[in-house]
């Protein structure tokens, strides 16, 4: 086992890494920009390290700082956390060139998982269901019509190596192609630095479940169940669930194996997630692989009891996969809400800065990842997330009934969030009935 790992990340992923680390008898560090000098998770760590001021490319993405404070406090292992360089395969080879062992999966399969119109490709060569759409890369608008036309409108256009829910396109009519399909070209250079897209059809109001691979380094691998994720702003996830709000117990086996299956075609390590859309009549498509811990993985966690982060720890290590051969069972209901630091009343504005006052809640079912607490100030530099509401209750009117609960109790003073609009949501006649798809939010609040 490693005896001491660098936590590679912020904020209240940072706090549960070093939490684990700490269960499992290992010593973390933690880094930090100058922004985050103050924040919970330096004096949480064992040690802290620090590696440059605010902007995220000269801190949290700089792989020379990040290397070199793991390099000089002898950590023999580094966690990435999601986002940041999570998915950067250059990042993992870096760690494995300075025997730093990268807790998440090997290089290839990060480029062949951030590469999503090739992973799409690979997925069909293993039969299994995918969106129709362009067959890898679309290069010019002549190409993009044409394939339009056959795939029938509407089509999406996404960007290959998007993520985040960025950079994506709906187009209903081919008159609008043109400028789409510049603009989604554009808006993927700037947020990605490459343009490379591809096409689909675009499903009409799917749900987004997506199932929890486990993966050992000799082929065993698992599967911890769904996580539907329908609740979504702009194709970003604000709720997600475990398990799906109203899906047969057939089609879930079914896409589990699948799921399986799309591990293996890509000989997948450590923790990953396989996302699928399915449609109103169950009919469901691989979307893409996520190959780091997801930001819902504590509602896998709650219904089935794994500690997902050890897990990923252990694997890294050379641990066998401990659930090899069993079903890994779910539990009752958990229900993540994503507290941001934004304005929900006001276009979900960005709102940083010092929170005067705050009480977390509690009591039975309740979880709360974060790192805030009174007089914090949270800094304009980085994502948004600045909480995560997680209940559990032996059913999902009951894990209902204690967001009402939790989200009544939880209280953030002096920035906006959007705890208000998680009680509009939960308080929705349809959201109760589990009639939910990507275009909840959409539907309901005209957002
Ligand atoms: P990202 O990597 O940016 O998260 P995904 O490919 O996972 O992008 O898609 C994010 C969301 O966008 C999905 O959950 C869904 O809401 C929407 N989406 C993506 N592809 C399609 C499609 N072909 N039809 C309908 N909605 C889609």
């Amino acid at each position: 086992m490693f005896k001491k790992i660098l936590v590679a990340n912020r904020g209240e992923i940072a706090v549960r890494i070093i939490r684990a680390c700490k269960e499992l008898g290992i010593e973390s560090v933690a880094v930090y920009s100058t922004a985050d000098k103050n924040s919970i998770h330096t004096s949480l760590a064992d040690l802290s390290i620090c590696i440059g001021p605010p902007p995220p490319n000269k801190s949290y993405l700089n792989i020379n700082n990040i290397i070199s404070a793991a390099l000089v406090t002898n950590c023999d292992a580094l966690h990435p956390g999601y986002g940041f360089l999570a998915e950067n395969p250059s990042f993992e080879e870096n760690c494995s060139d300075n025997d730093i062992t990268f807790i998440g999966p090997p290089s290839d399969a990060i480029s062949l998982s951030g590469n999503k119109s090739m992973a799409i490709e690979v997925m069909k060569k293993h039969k299994i269901p995918v969106i129709p759409g362009s067959s890898g890369n679309v290069e010019n608008l002549r190409q993009a019509l044409n394939i339009s036309r056959k795939l029938g409108y509407p089509v999406i256009i996404k960007a290959s190596f998007g993520g985040g829910g960025k950079g994506m396109r709906i187009c209903r009519h081919s008159h609008d192609l043109e400028s789409l399909f510049s603009l989604a070209k554009s808006e993927s250079l700037s947020s990605f630095g490459k343009s490379e897209v591809y096409i689909e059809k675009y499903i009409q109001k799917p749900r987004h479940i997506e199932f929890q691979i486990i993966a050992d380094n000799y082929g065993n691998i698992s599967c911890a169940g769904e996580r539907e994720c329908s609740i979504q702003r702009r194709h970003q996830k604000l709720i997600e669930e475990a398990p799906a709000a109203r899906l047969s117990q057939k089609t879930r086996r079914v896409i589990k194996e699948y799921a399986v299956r799309a591990a293996r075609a890509i000989n997948y390590k450590n923790l990953g997630t396989i996302e699928f859309l399915v449609d109103e009549n169950e009919n469901f498509y691989f979307i893409e692989i996520n190959s780091r811990i997801q930001v819902e993985h504590p509602v896998t966690e709650m219904v089935t009891g794994i500690d997902l982060i050890k897990e990923q720890i252990k694997i890294a290590s050379g641990e066998r996969n401990a659930f090899t051969g069993r079903d890994i069972l779910a539990s009752g209901n958990a229900i993540e809400f994503r507290i941001n630091a934004e304005d929900s009343e006001n276009n979900f504005a960005p709102s940083p800065g010092k929170i005067t006052d705050c009480f977390l809640p509690g009591g039975p079912g309740i979880r709360v990842d974060t790192f805030i607490h009174s007089n914090y100030i949270v800094p304009p530099f980085y994502d948004s997330l600045i909480a995560k509401l997680i209940v559990w209750a032996n059913s999902r009117d009951e894990a209902i009934s204690r967001a009402s609960r939790a989200l009544s109790e939880f209280r953030i003073e002096g920035i906006k969030t959007t705890i208000p609009f998680h009680k509009k949501i939960i308080s929705n006649e349809n959201f109760k009935a589990g009639k939910i798809h990507t275009h909840f939010i959409e539907e309901e609040f005209a957002l």
